[in-house]
């Protein structure tokens, strides 16, 4: 998963109409951050992964849509979406070579903290082969976050649904589903209502209708998801953003896990007991998102 091709951006003045004027190419062993830049030593910034195919990226304007939305939470300037599309373009395109599908992280961190200039840059890898999750399933498990369903509303500071570059509690996540026999989580808050991974986005299929949860309840909005339920809807599948309990899960008769380079990964068991993989709808999905054009 290491860094492939690496572009700089320059954002101490705006890029206008000429965003190439600011977008550099960089070796990716070069020193590129300041020691004490915030997005290293608070974890002050945010990000988006996007995937690639054939050097192009993937779900774009959801992904600028998103990191405008993770700026805007945290009182970060307002991202010049056209540069940023362009450094993810050129970014994307370098890794054509390198695998059918890639991805490119792109991240922006408040800086230095006397100076008040965003840092951002995009790097492009190739992230791990989704093949297995998506063909044998996952095992996964339910883990409190710890929050309350409404803290977005009581607690805006606590930035839940912003996707910033703190992800040290996600991470930890993971290796306790893992110290549990896991491959992933899925978070319920504290009174008890599901949420969604540390990085992927929940869809579980209930009464034959597919079901994901709302981003009032501090969640980010899915890329993936909102491609996939694109793809439900267009073969007359019943789709609905609601909320769920884990006793909803128990009587879903199957579940994904969306993210952006992992695709749909269907859950196999939760907390150990298993649930069924339906491979067609699986199958689907994943093929959906494999045609994209954009
Ligand atoms: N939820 C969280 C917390 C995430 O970090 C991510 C992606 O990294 C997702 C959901 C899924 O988003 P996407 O489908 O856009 O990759």
């Amino acid at each position: 998963m290491q860094p492939l091709t690496l572009y700089v951006l320059d954002l101490s003045r705006p890029a206008g109409d000429d965003p190439d004027a600011v977008i550099t190419r960089r070796e990716v062993t070069d020193a590129v951050l300041r020691t004490d830049d915030l997005g290293v030593t608070r974890g002050d910034g945010i990000f988006e992964t996007i995937l690639v195919h054939h050097g192009l990226p993937q779900a774009m304007d959801p992904h600028l849509d998103r990191f405008a939305r993770s700026a805007a939470m945290m009182d970060l300037p307002v991202p010049e979406r056209e540069l940023w599309r362009r450094a993810v373009e050129v970014t994307a395109a370098e890794m054509a070579p390198h695998a059918p599908f890639a991805a490119v992280k792109f991240v922006m961190t408040r800086g230095v903290e006397t100076e008040e200039i965003p840092t951002g840059f995009a790097y492009g890898f190739v992230p791990d082969d989704p093949t297995r999750a998506r063909l044998d399933g996952i095992d996964v498990v339910l883990l409190d976050r710890g929050y309350r369903h409404d803290v977005s509303e009581t607690s805006p500071w606590l930035l839940q649904g912003a996707k910033t570059l703190a992800y040290a509690i996600n991470k930890a996540a993971l290796r306790e589903a893992a110290r549990r026999g896991a491959h992933d989580v899925i978070f319920v808050s504290s009174d008890g209502y599901v949420l969604e991974g540390p990085n992927s986005t929940l869809i579980a299929r209930i009464d034959s209708t597919y079901v994901t949860i709302p981003t009032s309840l501090g969640v980010l909005p899915g890329t993936t998801q909102g491609d996939v339920f694109a793809a439900l809807d267009l073969v007359g599948a019943q789709t609905r953003v609601g909320e769920l309990f884990p006793a909803d899960l128990s009587r879903a008769d199957a579940m994904w896990l969306c993210s952006s380079t992992r695709g749909a990964a269907p859950v196999r068991s939760l907390d150990g007991t298993p649930v069924a993989v339906d491979h067609d709808v699986t199958a689907m999905m994943n093929d959906a998102l494999g045609a994209r054009e954009r």
